[in-house]
């Protein structure tokens, strides 16, 4: 691609680092932005700069937050000795806009994948297991999404935890193989925390 200007080609360049986004798709962004009266593109940039600088993980559960202990965390309410694993948090996004589950989340950061080169140490798994070894959790609900990947998780941890008193579930297969949590419609991801199955029953099959 030849640009008539390398400031213009620098800002396609940096837009096109961006995953889905090609070097076409960064142009046309990026001449929109012209486009727009200025300020729209400061806000822009401000906030993205802000998401970098003051973004927080909540340093109990991992979770996205503007503080230190995040909202679901600090929570009264919610249950502490039930906790639901997640890769991500979309996964929490998700699990918490059917409103059926009260306990709070641990999210991993990914999910364990030799041909990624992502191992159980590159993931949250260490903080949970000393959760457990704790001894105030009661119950880990497994919601990985159900590929090898998740389901390899969900048996590394359960390994380090099973000697421990703690009952292990996994979130029922109305979500089918594969399937991502996110995409998974309210109703369906609801009925599928309510019916949970204990883990060991998904060892079997
Ligand atoms: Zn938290």
């Amino acid at each position: 691609m030849e640009f008539s200007s390398k400031i213009l080609e620098r800002a396609v360049n940096e837009m096109s680092q961006l995953p889905g986004i090609g070097k076409r798709t960064a142009l046309r962004l990026v001449l929109h932005m012209l486009k727009q009266p200025k300020e729209q593109t400061t806000a822009l940039v401000e906030a993205l700069k802000t998401m970098r600088d003051d973004i927080k993980f909540c340093k109990s559960c991992h979770n996205i937050s503007d503080v230190e202990l995040c909202e679901i965390c600090s929570n009264p309410i919610r249950d502490t000795s039930l906790i639901c694993v997640v890769e991500d948090v979309r996964d929490v996004m998700a699990i918490e806009n059917t409103s059926s589950f009260k306990g709070v989340y641990h999210v991993l950061g990914g999910k364990i994948s030799p041909m990624d080169g992502v191992g159980p140490h590159d993931l949250n798994i260490e903080s949970l297991v000393n959760k457990v070894k704790q001894g105030e959790i009661k119950e880990l609900l497994f919601a990985l999404s159900s590929t090898m990947e998740g389901d390899t998780t969900n048996f590394y941890i359960y390994k380090q935890i099973q000697d421990y008193n703690v009952f292990t579930s996994t979130i029922a297969r109305g979500i089918s193989v594969g399937d991502e949590l996110e995409y998974a419609d309210e109703i369906t991801l609801s009925r599928s925390i309510i019916n949970r199955v204990p883990f060991e029953n998904s060892l079997k099959s």
